[in-house]
């Protein structure tokens, strides 16, 4: 069967399941544009309603119970109702939910958070999209310059100056090394334009010659492109990046929303210890399921804010049941939690790996700590370029629907990975996935 032929018959069996998804859907959809709180939410065909979450399940509304390997875009690495983290905001929640002071608890997660990802000092937010526009002002301050580097195709959230080059189209912004901004929406400013700089990821000669005008406050990248796939850096990058900015006193930023508590214990500092940047990012997962947004590093850029030269507002910064389940969220994920998660993240990938070779499928595995998934390219691209050209995404479309049509919930489309959770620990406890993707290579043969 070929993937037209495997997608069509799969919308219609998705549809034949999930009735009660999509008249709901129809109701939410009255005073909810899409029916959804996010436009990330909106995918096609249409976005399944959840009633219900326990461990690694996620219960539909139709009936339906799916390995939840979703997991929230990627934040519940501890999976849900995780009894430590209800307990730790059923507590704190009969002592007041949010005070707009500081508390003990803060104190006491701002020491995990910064120990664990190599911070001297960190401040609170409530989204990951706070937290990289907060790095960004942070590195204008302490540079005194306004021109801010992004990685071409990745997503930093939603903020106007990180919209810039998400995912542009190249026929408009034209060839590398030096493509043109482009707006991933309407209704950006067209002055925050001219402040951005578009590089293509794992090309450390044109960082250095773009940062040797010292005209570049910040660099910011992920680490690992956790949002074309699964992109590592080819060896050598991060840690040329890292010296280009040092030379030429640039700021540089890794935006660890994702790959933060998942690719490791210390996310991305832990494998790329020789290129450490000067302020990190943070959101997801250290939030226990709570809104989150964490931003912090270098004592001399944090101490910009003691110092009152940059701010970092938020009513709900530091709120008090958003640090009760990080913290509980935090313990949870030690450093035994990320061996058990790799050990299985292993022996998932190595099965995925034979059942490409055997079906020959035009596919590559990747994935570290809770971060893996099987992408539908060839090989793995280098950078968005590469992933235009490479991946397939109806073959990603027609895996996702396949998979939720034999109780697995993968995070839709081809920019996503599998996020592996605390109670999955054997690889028999990946049945559905690995028996769906069997099913999948052979209907595809
Ligand atoms: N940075 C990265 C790398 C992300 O993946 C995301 C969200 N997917 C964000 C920032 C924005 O985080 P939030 O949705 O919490 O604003």
């Amino acid at each position: 069967m070929d993937i037209d032929q495997l997608l069509e018959r799969e919308i219609k069996v998705f549809k034949g399941r999930t009735t009660a998804s999509l008249s709901e859907l129809r109701r939410l959809a009255v005073r909810l544009p899409l029916g959804v709180a996010s436009a990330y939410q909106a995918q096609p065909p249409y976005p399944l309603v959840f009633e219900y979450a326990a461990g690694q399940w996620a219960y539909d509304i139709d009936g339906h119970r799916y390995l939840d390997l979703h997991a929230g875009f990627g934040a519940n690495v501890f999976g849900h109702a995780h009894p430590k983290i209800v307990e730790a905001i059923c507590f704190q929640s009969k002592r007041g939910s949010h005070y707009a002071h500081p508390t003990r608890s803060l104190g006491y997660y701002s020491e995990l958070l910064c120990e664990r990802f190599s911070m001297d000092q960190m401040r609170m937010c409530n989204s990951g999209s706070e937290a990289t526009m907060e790095a960004l002002r942070l590195a204008r301050v302490s540079t005194g310059r306004s021109k801010i580097v992004r990685i071409e195709g990745g997503y930093h959230g939603h903020h106007d100056l990180v919209l810039m080059s998400m995912k542009p189209d190249p026929k408009v912004v034209g060839p590398l090394p030096r493509p043109l901004v482009q707006p991933s929406c309407e209704g950006l400013s067209e002055a925050i334009a001219q402040e951005v700089i578009p590089l293509s990821f794992n090309d450390s000669k044109i960082l250095e010659e773009v940062l040797s005008s010292q005209e570049v406050a910040a660099v910011i990248l992920e680490p690992i492109m956790c949002n074309l796939g699964f992109i590592e850096p080819l060896p050598g990058y991060l840690e040329a990046v890292r010296a280009a900015c040092s030379r030429h006193g640039t700021v540089l930023i890794w935006d660890q929303v994702k790959t933060g508590a998942t690719v490791a214990w210390g996310g991305a500092g832990e494998l790329y210890p020789d290129a450490l940047p000067d302020l990190h990012c943070l959101g997801k997962t250290v939030g226990g399921g709570l809104p989150v947004g964490v931003y912090g590093g270098r004592q001399d850029i944090m101490n910009l804010i003691s110092q009152g030269r940059a701010d970092g507002y938020g009513t709900f910064n530091g709120n008090a049941l958003t640090v009760a389940a990080g913290t509980a969220a935090m313990e949870l994920l030690d450093q035994q939690a990320y061996r058990t998660l790799q050990n299985l993240n292993h022996q998932l990938q190595d099965q995925l790996r034979e059942l490409i070779k055997a079906h020959s499928l035009p596919a590559y595995v990747a994935g570290s700590g809770a971060k893996v998934g099987l992408f539908w390219a060839p090989k793995m691209p280098e950078d968005y370029r590469q992933y235009l050209e490479m991946v397939d995404h109806k073959a990603a479309m027609a895996c996702w629907i396949y998979l939720a049509n034999r109780a697995v919930l993968g995070a839709p489309g081809s920019d996503e990975q599998w996020t592996l959770c605390l109670p999955l620990s054997r690889i028999e406890d990946l049945y559905p996935l690995t028996e769906g993707l069997v099913d999948l290579a052979e209907d595809l043969d």
